[in-house]
């Protein structure tokens, strides 16, 4: 099997290189600054090896992938009732820092979209601030099975012009779907999506999900088998964007995006997907990463409704 993975990734890296469509995302000096023909694609097994190709070790921000692994551990710290409480879990196929929570239910549409994505930020517990965020990160790591860093750099920027999400941090306080300080929320938010991963840490983190929460090479826990199914559930019709509907015709796995160019995808019970390429199509999705899921999920036939 080895060698035929081996192979097939080094294919579909060679086919979908030639794509340079797409823009780096530029709202922060630090996000246009990489380099834009970067490109890594992983594939990790549930029993632990990682098969890589191309910049699979370059770190970049997690960015919104974080969105997944933060509602995770709400629903662990606080159980799914009182987190559906706050969150729903229905697609938007809005943008996803719109400013609107559903007019209905007065709460986020779902986890994927920042307005939910700052909710669960607001439920991680912990003392004070600093443990909070600490705790995000070694769950984070947990999935990764290495200490993931903090990119101070890219968090100074994303704090020092995140008026949006601090705009959505006040409505979401507003409308009493947040209780504490907003601000703390939305810091805490931010400083999850700058912490470092690289391509093989993604899809080790995505074989931990398809794994059932267990890390392949650790062995470690990372979630409960409860978590991974609402997670997996809300990233198969809301990862990716407002591009989430194509990519499930079109890949068929549950996944989520970035604007760091990451992308992961889970099929569960088997292996975990990662692809990094930073210029981003219309939707803000990696647009290798979206060609290069396509073309494995044809290949391996991995559409998660494909019957043989
Ligand atoms: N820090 C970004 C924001 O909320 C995350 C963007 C993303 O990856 O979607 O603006």
């Amino acid at each position: 099997m080895g060698n035929v993975v081996d192979d097939l990734i080094a294919r579909v890296f060679d086919d979908v290189r030639s794509l340079d469509a797409g823009e780096v995302a530029d709202y922060i000096p630090e996000l246009a600054a990489v380099a834009p023909d970067s490109f890594g694609i992983c594939l990790a097994t549930i029993d632990g090896y990682v098969y890589e190709i191309g910049d699979s070790r370059h770190p970049f921000t997690i960015q919104s992938i974080s969105k997944p692994f933060t509602y995770a551990l709400a629903l662990a710290d606080r159980g799914a009732e009182a987190v559906d409480a706050k969150i729903d879990v229905e697609p938007s196929g809005e943008p996803f820092n719109e400013i609107s929570l559903d007019p209905l239910t007065e709460r986020p549409r779902n986890p994927m979209i920042n307005a939910g994505a700052i909710t669960a930020a607001s439920l991680v517990t912990g003392a004070d601030q600093a443990t909070r965020f600490e705790r995000i990160r070694a769950a984070y790591s947990r999935y990764a099975g290495r200490e993931l860093p903090f990119n101070e750099a890219v968090y100074e920027s994303e704090a020092r012009t995140g008026h949006r999400n601090r705009a959505i941090g006040h409505m979401l306080r507003s409308f009493d779907v947040i209780s504490g300080d907003p601000n703390d929320a939305v810091d805490l938010y931010f400083r999850q999506c700058s912490i470092d991963v690289t391509c093989r840490d993604l899809s080790l983190m995505a074989a931990t999900m398809a794994n059932n929460g267990v890390n392949p090479l650790t062995r470690e826990r990372a979630l409960t088998a409860v978590g991974v199914e609402q997670v997996l559930s809300v990233m198969s019709t809301c990862g990716m964007y407002d591009g989430a509907g194509k990519w499930l015709v079109e890949v068929g796995l549950p996944a989520k995006s970035g604007v760091g160019g990451g992308v992961m995808a889970v099929l569960p019970g088997q292996i975990g997907i990662a692809v990094y390429s930073p210029r981003l199509d219309a939707h803000g999705n990696s647009v290798r990463g979206v060609a290069a899921a396509k073309a494995l999920s044809k290949e391996l036939e991995l559409h998660f409704l494909h019957v043989t």
